[in-house]
């Protein structure tokens, strides 16, 4: 169920823009009705610029079917030298990516699902925002 996914989530990865710190990304954002939206990370020179795979892809999502529809999300990152047949640890959304994603589920209605792995998509960790992000910042205009 997971495996399209994943597979554009390292597909993403493998155009990660992370010259800096060799750490690639991916991620692979699902909408309700199936569309995937991709991003993968894009460092800048001025390190306070870079833009994590997550916002990238949430960005992408936003033009490509809306943040209210995102339904799933696919992270897959680890060091530049790590190698298929390997394993590593699971790569965990940030913070600020937590907030992002968060954004999102406020507009759908719905705790995202959001599944976490290593560099070619083992060691996956199933979880939701809610999970990751208990008493989250929300804005309320009213
Ligand atoms: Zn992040």
């Amino acid at each position: 169920m997971n495996g399209k996914l994943i597979e554009a989530a390292i597909e993403a990865r493998a155009k990660a823009h992370a010259p800096y710190s060799d750490f690639l990304v991916g991620c692979a954002v699902e909408s309700e009705d199936g569309e995937i939206a991709r991003g993968a990370n894009m460092e800048n020179g001025c390190y306070r610029l870079g833009v994590c795979a997550e916002q990238s892809a949430l960005a992408a999502a936003q033009v490509a079917f809306g943040l209210g529809k995102v339904s799933r999300i696919v992270v897959v990152g680890g060091p530049r030298s790590a190698r298929d047949g390997e394993t590593g640890e699971a790569v965990m959304p940030c913070g600020g990516c937590r907030q992002a994603i968060q954004e999102a589920a406020g507009l759908s209605g719905r705790d995202i699902e959001v599944v976490c792995c290593d560099h070619s998509g083992g060691n996956a960790v199933t979880t939701t925002i809610g999970a990751l992000l208990p008493a989250a910042f929300v804005f309320d205009k009213d």
